[in-house]
């Protein structure tokens, strides 16, 4: 494992007393203190694949909710560590949002730790998708110290297992990109546990772990296959019975 700065790093951030941002460069580093620098390269050559993987890293996900909710629809994963108590002194009222907010909000916390983690396994995995660039020795061999070797073309759909290009990040269907940060279990945000995942098989799997899910589709083609539907000329694909 990597010796690392961890020398807090300067912020306005309300939430900075919370928790310091802290410099993620190897101990005894050149230049100055960095959080992401293993995110260096993508932020120069693909911005926006930078961007993701930080936000998806340290930010609670996106839903649609309505606009009372809405401005706690992003908010640092380890705020909402806070108690309700503690997040008043934060002008954020949880009383006010509805349960189901709540709960969605309280299960995507995560130490600050576990974020910063999970921010370098999907930049591991990112570089390890087909057609992805190639990392610099500098960026290669840091994140190798925190993983495994890299295999490149080895990262798959963490649901369907299917090889994802690097190419989807940059497709996006009606504003929602095509590749989304995925856990196997959704309700822990930890590095072991974090996978890019195809959109649509992010949505199939839904609140269930992965070993859930797939007990859920052997159960429903046994079924399908037990009940094969009438003759329908609108059904004419023989291999989805
Ligand atoms: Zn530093
Ligand atoms: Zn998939």
């Amino acid at each position: 494992m990597l010796e690392l700065c961890l020398k807090p790093i300067a912020s306005r951030s309300k939430y900075a007393q919370i928790q310091s941002r802290l410099c993620q460069c190897e101990k005894r580093h050149n230049g100055s203190c960095d959080e992401f620098p293993f995110l260096r390269e993508f932020k120069v050559s693909h911005p926006s694949v930078a961007k993701k993987i930080e936000r998806d890293a340290t930010m609670t996900t996106g839903a649609s909710w309505k606009s009372q909710d809405a401005g706690l629809n992003r908010i640092l994963r380890w705020v909402m560590l806070l108690s309700d108590d503690e997040l008043l002194d934060f002008g954020i009222n949880m009383s006010q949002l509805k349960p189901q907010v709540i709960a969605k909000l309280r299960e995507k916390a995560a130490s600050y730790v576990d974020c910063i983690e999970v921010a370098k396994k999907l930049t591991w995995l990112a570089y390890q998708m087909l057609d992805a660039p190639q990392p610099l020795a500098e960026t290669s061999a840091y994140l190798v110290a925190h993983f495994e070797p890299m295999i490149p073309g080895s990262t798959t759909c963490i649901v369907c297992r299917k090889s994802l290009s690097f190419n989807l990040f940059a497709e996006a269907r009606r504003g929602r990109a095509e590749i989304e940060t995925g856990h196997m279990n959704p309700r822990s945000h930890k590095a072991h546990n974090v996978g890019f995942v195809h959109r649509e098989c992010n949505i199939a799997q839904g609140q269930r772990t992965l070993q859930e899910f797939y007990s859920w589709i052997r159960e429903i083609l046994e079924r399908a296959e037990s009940n094969p539907i009438a003759r329908n000329p609108d059904v004419q694909n023989h291999e989805v019975y």
